[in-house]
C-alpha cells in the first residue's frame, strides 16, 4: 500500500467483532453445536440478546410467509456437519485462526506464515471460507448490535469507512493509487472497503481491522480485485510486502520519471533498500502503479499541450480582432 495512513477510531469495535467471529467459529467447531440449529441453542451459547439477533440473521426475509435459510445459515450448517464427521480438525482450525489474526504483530518476522494456507486442507479451507466470507458480506454490511461491539449505535461497514476518513481527513487521495479519493455525498464517502489480504485467500482476516482499507472504486474493483500481495507464501511473505497502516511504501521508495533511449516517457518505482525488490514488484503487480501513473502523466502532458495550443489560437484571434477594432476606430475618426 502506498500512502501512510492512520488506523480508524473504530479499531476497538472491530477487535470485538473479530472476537465474536472467533466465538461463532468456535461454536461451529465444538461438540455443543448440533443440527438443526435452534434459537434456544444459540441463546444458550451466546446469551439471549446475541442469540436472538443471530437467529434472525439465519433466515432471509421473504414476502411469503415461508422463511428460507440465509447464506450464513447454510455456511454454518455446512461447517457443523463437516466437524461432526471430522472432529479432529476442530482444534487445528481454531489454532490456525488464533495464529493468523496476529499477523499484524509479525510484519517484520521473516518466519511468519499464514497457517490457513499452510496447514489446512483445501476441503477445510472451503468450508471455513464460506462462513467467514459471509460473516463480512452479510453481517458487517448490515451491522452488528451494540452488545457485540460495545458502541451505542449499530456498527457496520459504512461506519468503518466513515471512521477511517475521519482519522485520515488530511489525505485527499486514495491510499493505494494516489487518484482523488472517493466522493463524499451527504457526509458519506463512497469508498470500497478493500481487504488488503483478499478474503477469498485469507478468510480469517475478513473483518480484521489491520486488513481493511477504504480504497477508490477503481482500485478495489478494477485494479486490485482478489490479487494477493504475497508473491511467494513459502519465502518470508510478510517482510516482502508493503502493508497499509504500519509499513507503507511512500517513505521507502523513489518514484522516478524519465525518458528512455527513444525519448518515450517512463515511470519507475525503486526501493530505497535496493533493487530488485519483491515488495516493489508486488506493489506493481497488485495496483499496477507504474502503468497507472505513466498513463496519467501522458494524459496530463497531452491535455496541457492541447490547452496551450488552444490558448495561443484564442490569443491570436483576440489580437486580430483588436487590430480590426483599432482600425474601425481610426476610420470613425476621419
Ligand atoms: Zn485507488
Amino acid at each position: 500500500m502506498f500512502h501512510k495512513i492512520k488506523f480508524p477510531g473504530c479499531v476497538n469495535q472491530l477487535e470485538r467483532i473479530v472476537s465474536f467471529q472467533r466465538e461463532l467459529l468456535n461454536f461451529a467447531c465444538s461438540s455443543s453445536a448440533s443440527l438443526p440449529i435452534t434459537e434456544s441453542q444459540l441463546k444458550t451459547e451466546f446469551g439471549d440478546e446475541i442469540g436472538e439477533w443471530l437467529w434472525d440473521k439465519l433466515w432471509t426475509k421473504r414476502k411469503s410467509s415461508k422463511k428460507a435459510q440465509s447464506k450464513l445459515h447454510k455456511a454454518l450448517e455446512k461447517l457443523i456437519r463437516y466437524i461432526e464427521r471430522h472432529s479432529t480438525m476442530s482444534a487445528k482450525i481454531m489454532d490456525a485462526f488464533d495464529h493468523d489474526i496476529q499477523f499484524h504483530k509479525h510484519l517484520n518476522d521473516s518466519n511468519f506464515n499464514f497457517k490457513y494456507r499452510r496447514e489446512l486442507s483445501l476441503t477445510v479451507q472451503k468450508v471455513v471460507k464460506a462462513l467467514l466470507t459471509v460473516f463480512y458480506t452479510d453481517l458487517l454490511a448490515s451491522g452488528f448490535p451494540s452488545v457485540i461491539h460495545g458502541q451505542s449505535q449499530k456498527f457496520n461497514r459504512d461506519e468503518f469507512i466513515s471512521s477511517f476518513w475521519s482519522a485520515n481527513s488530511k489525505l485527499a487521495v486514495c491510499p493505494a493509487c494516489d487518484r482523488p479519493r472517493s466522493p463524499k455525498v451527504d457526509n458519506k464517502v463512497y469508498s470500497d472497503a478493500d481487504h488488503f489480504f483478499p478474503k477469498s485467500i485469507y478468510p480469517f482476516l475478513s473483518v480484521h481491522y489491520a486488513n481493511l482499507v477504504p480504497l477508490c472504486l477503481d482500485c478495489n474493483r478494477s485494479m486490485k480485485g482478489d490479487r494477493d500481495p504475497i508473491d511467494d507464501p513459502s519465502k518470508e511473505p510478510l517482510v516482502n510486502t508493503f502493508h497499509p497502516y504500519t509499513n507503507s511504501a511512500i517513505s521507502q521508495v523513489d518514484v522516478i520519471v524519465s525518458r528512455d533511449q527513444v525519448g518515450k516517457r517512463q515511470v519507475r518505482i525503486e526501493d530505497k533498500a535496493g533493487m530488485p525488490s519483491r515488495r516493489v514488484a508486488s506493489l506493481n503487480r497488485v495496483f499496477k502503479l507504474e502503468k497507472q501513473w505513466l498513463d496519467h502523466l501522458d494524459y496530463v502532458v497531452k491535455s496541457t499541450v492541447e490547452d496551450v495550443i488552444e490558448f495561443r489560437r484564442r490569443l491570436t484571434r483576440v489580437s486580430a480582432s483588436n487590430f480590426v477594432v483599432k482600425n474601425t476606430d481610426y476610420f470613425a475618426q476621419l
